[in-house]
């Protein structure tokens, strides 16, 4: 699979933050953005998505693995 790239900022994008996108946003998405772009989109801190990846890796959310 090639390397993906924020839509907006062109960022290099890890796996979990392309799962965040289809957690949050949609599964059926097949653009992403990185976790600050996400973060402004959401009116939230990068920090409080990546306390979300870990509480989502934690349920044994599918797509985080
Ligand atoms: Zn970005």
């Amino acid at each position: 699979m090639p390397a993906k790239t924020c839509k907006y900022c062109n960022a290099p994008l890890k796996r979990d933050w392309i799962a965040l996108n289809k957690k949050l946003i949609s599964p059926e998405l097949n653009e992403f953005i990185c976790i600050s772009c996400l973060a402004d989109d959401l009116d939230c801190e990068v920090e409080d998505l990546e306390i979300k990846i870990e509480e989502f890796k934690e349920q044994g959310c599918t797509l985080f693995k």
